[in-house]
């Protein structure tokens, strides 16, 4: 998302340092701060190669939660699913609901991990929800099975918060949700209150 003095990145996928800086430079700005969503493996995964890249001038935000599971505390009882691999790069910023990150506002968003967030770009409504929501093949909520991705269901750790989380999204009223998995969607509130509907039935 560009700002004045040029970039957040929003989540980092697994391997791609060298393409995300490209990216930055051919649209003539650079990557000034990441701002994570959670702390899975496949969306901090270029974490710690973009920390090396691009050196200490680049703020790493993570949620506060996410940040003490990484850092080996029990922020929750039990194993928390998905994978959660060793990061050389400590967060600088640890994130909260309600705070701003330029023209992004961070909102909660628990559920997928205990301390997902999302953020909302306030110059257009633009949602990055992380692994709230998925669409490939059409949005689903991340709560439930959906065979079209399953990964990021199995992944998630208490399916009613998530779900929840979805609902609170939703009522956003977002215009174009982006996802950590599957393309972008234009106006997706319809296809949110889909989403919503068939997760609410198919919940356990
Ligand atoms: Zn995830």
């Amino acid at each position: 998302m560009r700002e004045e003095d040029g970039f957040t990145l929003v989540d980092t996928t697994m391997r791609a340092a060298e393409p995300l800086i490209e990216a930055a430079d051919q649209a003539n700005g650079s990557i000034r701060r990441i701002a994570l969503t959670h702390g899975h493996g496949d969306h901090v995964g270029s974490l710690d190669a973009l920390n090396e890249r691009l050196g200490s001038d680049v703020e790493v935000l993570m949620p506060e939660l996410d940040a003490r599971i990484h850092a080996g505390e029990e922020v929750v009882a039990g194993k928390v699913p998905g994978s959660w691999p060793t990061l050389q790069t400590k967060p600088d910023t640890l994130l909260h609901p309600g705070d701003r990150i330029g023209s992004l506002e961070v909102v909660a968003s628990p559920g997928h991990t205990p301390g997902h967030v999302s953020f909302l770009d306030t110059r257009d409504r633009t949602l990055l929800a992380g692994d709230v929501f998925t669409t490939y093949g059409g949005t689903a909520v991340t709560n439930h099975f959906y065979w079209r991705f399953p990964l990021a269901a199995m992944a998630t750790w208490d399916k009613a918060k998530d779900l929840e989380s979805a609902r609170a999204l939703r009522a956003l009223d977002p215009a174009i949700l982006i996802v950590g998995h599957g393309p972008a969607v234009r106006d997706p509130g319809a296809a949110m209150d889909g989403a919503i509907a068939r997760a609410s039935s198919e919940a356990t």
